[in-house]
């Protein structure tokens, strides 16, 4: 099968002839039809500090896919998944033993391993991941949306954090996981929904999910964005999703007292922080990883099932859909910053 190979410790990716993974007794064995492309796919090929302390090569990549089950396991209950089932998969393989697996915080689990960082992924013709992880989807499900159900899953996950009705929402980082969080904030009822980046095409995509205002925070700043919509007393709630510093520092001088704040984006160092203000103010910071197992997947469902304008709001974040043989022009594209989600069609 044709699979995109990291085949050692240097940059680069290689797209080349590999056997078929062989399905485990509580694994399913799935045909990848689309698969998404993520930052972590990016460090990874770019072999960054990052990529080189976590990665043993050799090993196929990519974690953001849709599939058609082709084999399931000889000891996977038949009411879990069957064979031509269509699904999504929940990249995060918990050990199923720690504290936290065993009292139902699978997202939690100290021994978390990843599909496509820590083992075999889903840029590939097919991909072994176990029953447990796959998530069936319904009939009729568009085949790219259900290929960025691990973005929309993070966006789920931190935006689904606090109660948002009423609330004045501030997003910072409007990438693809930032713009499906203004969609969320939207739908589950935010006052004004505020959106950042340095990017304005992505901005646009922001304005288009539904913020009220977008900031290009390279030139304007969040309080004159409070001073347009007429807030006086800062943000309710605020999800950072840039992992910029001066973005969570300046989030942090916008928040009314007593505000919550989910970190999803990751910074590349550590940074100083006014915790002085996150004192006085009394602040709630909370980090956020991957999704809640399954919790978010449950979320997710749902929500697009009850909400047409969420299921297109969500949708337009996919921007560039590329064959798989042109993998080398997916991975410019999201590098160029001039795109949402890029995804790739392995059916071809
Ligand atoms: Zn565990």
């Amino acid at each position: 099968m044709r699979a995109l190979v990291k085949t050692g410790a240097h940059a680069g990716l290689e797209m080349m002839d590999v056997p078929e993974p062989p399905c485990g007794s509580l694994d399913v064995k799935v045909r990848v039809l689309r698969a998404g492309l993520c930052g972590t796919d990016l460090h990874i090929q770019d072999w960054d500090d990052w990529a080189a302390s976590t990665l043993e090569p050799p090993l196929i990549v990519g974690h953001e896919f849709y599939g058609e089950v082709v084999e399931v396991g000889e000891d996977v209950p038949e009411t879990a998944v069957r064979v031509g089932d269509r699904i999504s998969a929940e990249g995060h393989i918990v050990c199923g033993h720690c504290r936290n697996c065993r009292a139902g915080r699978r997202h939690l689990c100290i021994n978390t391993i990843g599909v496509g960082v820590n083992r075999d992924g889903a840029f590939a013709d097919y991909v072994v991941i176990p029953a447990m992880n796959a998530y069936v989807q319904p009939e009729g499900m568009d085949p790219d949306l259900a290929a960025i159900f691990d973005p929309y899953g993070n966006a789920t996950h931190t935006a689904l954090q606090w109660p948002m009705v009423g609330e004045d929402v501030l997003i910072t980082g409007a990438g693809p996981i930032g713009v499906i969080a203004v969609a969320i904030a939207r739908h589950a009822g935010a006052r004004n929904i505020v959106a950042t980046d340095i990017s304005d095409f992505r901005l646009d995509l922001a304005k288009g999910a539904g913020a009220d205002l977008v900031v290009n925070t390279a030139h304007t700043r969040i309080r004159d964005a409070q001073r347009e919509l007429g807030m006086r007393e800062g943000f309710d709630i605020a999800l950072e999703m840039s992992g910029a510093p001066s973005a969570v520092q300046e989030l942090i001088d916008n928040m009314n007292h007593g505000g919550r704040v989910a970190l999803l984006g990751l910074p590349k160092t550590e940074y100083p922080v006014n915790w002085g203000k996150v004192i006085t103010h009394m602040l709630t910071i909370k980090g956020i990883y991957g999704r809640e197992m399954f919790e978010s997947w449950y979320a997710m469902g749902a929500m697009l099932q009850t909400s047409p304008e969420l299921t297109r709001a969500v949708s337009s974040v996919i921007t560039h859909r590329v064959p798989a043989a042109e993998w080398a022009h997916a991975f410019d594209i999201a590098r160029s910053g001039q795109c949402g989600k890029v995804v790739m069609n392995w059916e071809d």
